[in-house]
């Protein structure tokens, strides 16, 4: 199964400064003692080592000498002789018995026995479950260099002060990742709660962290979806600063879903609702996605306090021009957060619906001739949602995370989208915003009142008018 490693910044969630404090108090402490933990652990592996062979060479030797008596004997000449090979060849399995055993019983208490020891000096510096994560970590690094440090390869490994902090993320236990609002947010000890910084997430990390929350509250299996292999977190200095970083470790499935390149997913872009789903293979699949009433509400709600901001200032004076305008881009800046979020929470079901559906292609509207009208220039109404609502991104989230799933995205040309009876093929009327009806005599849905962004979304699916660029 591949594993993906991404790397994304942490901020903790400052609820008190005294809180704060103490909490990268708790941090540095474990940063200051983990290496520490961690080479002695590096260490005892090594005493293990030793002890396993030395049980091995005291074998080894005691069996030479049974050996060296046997050759000796010449049993078939000589009764005393058969006899002395016999009590010899028991004295040999019993030998192997009790090697066998030993060496069994060592490997049982092996592992804990690291455990044991590192817990003993460190247990009031780091939690219980850091420490069992390292000791794994520690262990299975040291058996896998085993063999080349043997060899001279290359040697002992020793771990330095800001060495990555191991721990696991697991949905039942406290630690986990979860979406709250705008953000994402992962749960650690002693309280300490950090927002995950995505920054311009070239990378598409906000993407795959959304999947693994997603995965966990299905309780998938593994190689199903994504699971959450180990992690880590790294304090890194700064100058003056530390910043803090996650480096989550994913095992993704390797087997993906067969899709239908010829099941179409096709995405209507409306001003009633955000997105209207439909497919070309059939008429029984139809979805609304969004509200476009709670989108005005928040809108409203923006520019309300966009204006009692606005009032506030200007009846404040004396601090500087650039003083006066930061509330105000800090304002703009939470409204495009909210857009930017349900532009998450809206591309992440329609993926989830072509997956659903089986759908190797998805069809979207070009935004060049987006809303445009019969003069040819955008009708005021789209105007506002492009302005405001950022179709563009919604877009380009569709797209990315489709390829991820090995969904093809293809734009096509959206003009007469609206206007033609997805049944027939022939122009009809779009009586009301939301009301399509045919006026074809031949088609077998004339006269029907349908609804309008499921036939646009439909012909969407079906359009042979790809367009190469958005
Ligand atoms: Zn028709």
């Amino acid at each position: 199964m591949p594993i993906i490693t991404r790397k994304i910044e942490l901020k903790i969630v400052r609820l008190t400064d005294e809180e704060y404090d103490q909490q990268w108090k708790y941090l540095y402490q474990i940063n200051n003692t983990i290496y520490q933990a961690a080479n002695r652990i590096s260490t005892h592996c090594l005493f293990n080592d030793e002890y396993e062979m030395r049980l091995r060479l005291r074998y080894m030797s005691q069996c030479n000498k049974i050996d060296k008596k046997l050759e000796k004997l010449n049993p078939d000449k000589k009764t005393s002789d058969k006899e002395e090979q016999y009590r010899l060849l028991n004295e040999r399995k019993e030998l192997d018995e009790d090697f066998k055993n030993k060496k069994q019983d060592f490997q049982r208490i092996k592992r804990n026995s690291t455990y044991q020891l590192v817990s003993k000096e460190f247990l009031n510096y780091i939690p219980a479950e850091i420490l069992t994560d390292l000791n794994q970590y520690v262990q299975n690094n040291h058996n896998n260099n085993k063999n080349k440090v043997k060899s001279g390869e290359r040697a002992l490994s020793t771990y330095k002060k800001g060495m990555g902090i191991p721990f696991s993320i697991k949905p039942e236990s406290g630690l986990r990742l979860f979406v709250k609002e705008e953000g994402i947010y992962l749960k650690w000890f002693k309280g300490i709660l950090f927002r995950l910084e995505f920054g311009k997430d070239a990378s598409n990390n906000r993407c795959i962290v959304e999947r693994l929350i997603e995965s966990d509250k299905q309780q998938k299996k593994k190689g199903e979806d994504y699971v959450a292999n180990n992690s880590s977190i790294k304090l890194v200095k700064n100058g003056k600063n530390t910043r803090i970083f996650l480096l989550l470790s994913i095992d993704i499935p390797a087997k993906k879903q067969v899709l239908d390149k010829e099941v179409v997913l096709g995405v209507d872009l409306g001003i009633k609702c955000p997105l209207y789903l439909a497919i070309n293979k059939d008429d029984n699949f139809k979805m609304q996605i969004g509200d476009i009433e709670h989108f005005h509400n928040q809108r409203t709600m923006f520019q309300k306090r966009f204006k009692s901001l606005q009032k506030l200032m200007c009846t404040q004076g004396g601090h500087g021009r650039k003083k006066k305008l930061e509330p105000l881009e800090k304002l703009k800046e939470k409204e495009r957060n909210w857009v930017h979020t349900q532009n998450h929470v809206y591309s992440r079901e329609v993926i989830k619906q072509a997956l659903k559906q089986n759908a190797g292609t998805i069809h979207m509207e070009s935004l060049k001739d987006f809303g445009k009208g019969k003069e040819g220039y955008v009708k005021d109404e789209y105007k506002y949602l492009l302005r405001y609502w950022s179709y563009y991104e919604l877009q380009s989230m569709i797209e990315y995370k489709a390829k991820l799933e090995g969904i093809e995205v293809k734009y096509i040309d959206p003009a007469y989208t609206s206007q033609t009876c997805s049944y027939c093929g022939e122009r009809g009327e779009r009586k009301k915003q939301e009301e399509f009806v045919c006026t074809n005599p031949q088609c077998k849905r004339r006269g029907e009142k349908i609804n309008a962004d499921f036939n646009a979304a439909r012909n969407i699916a079906m359009s042979k008018k790809i367009v190469k660029d958005n």
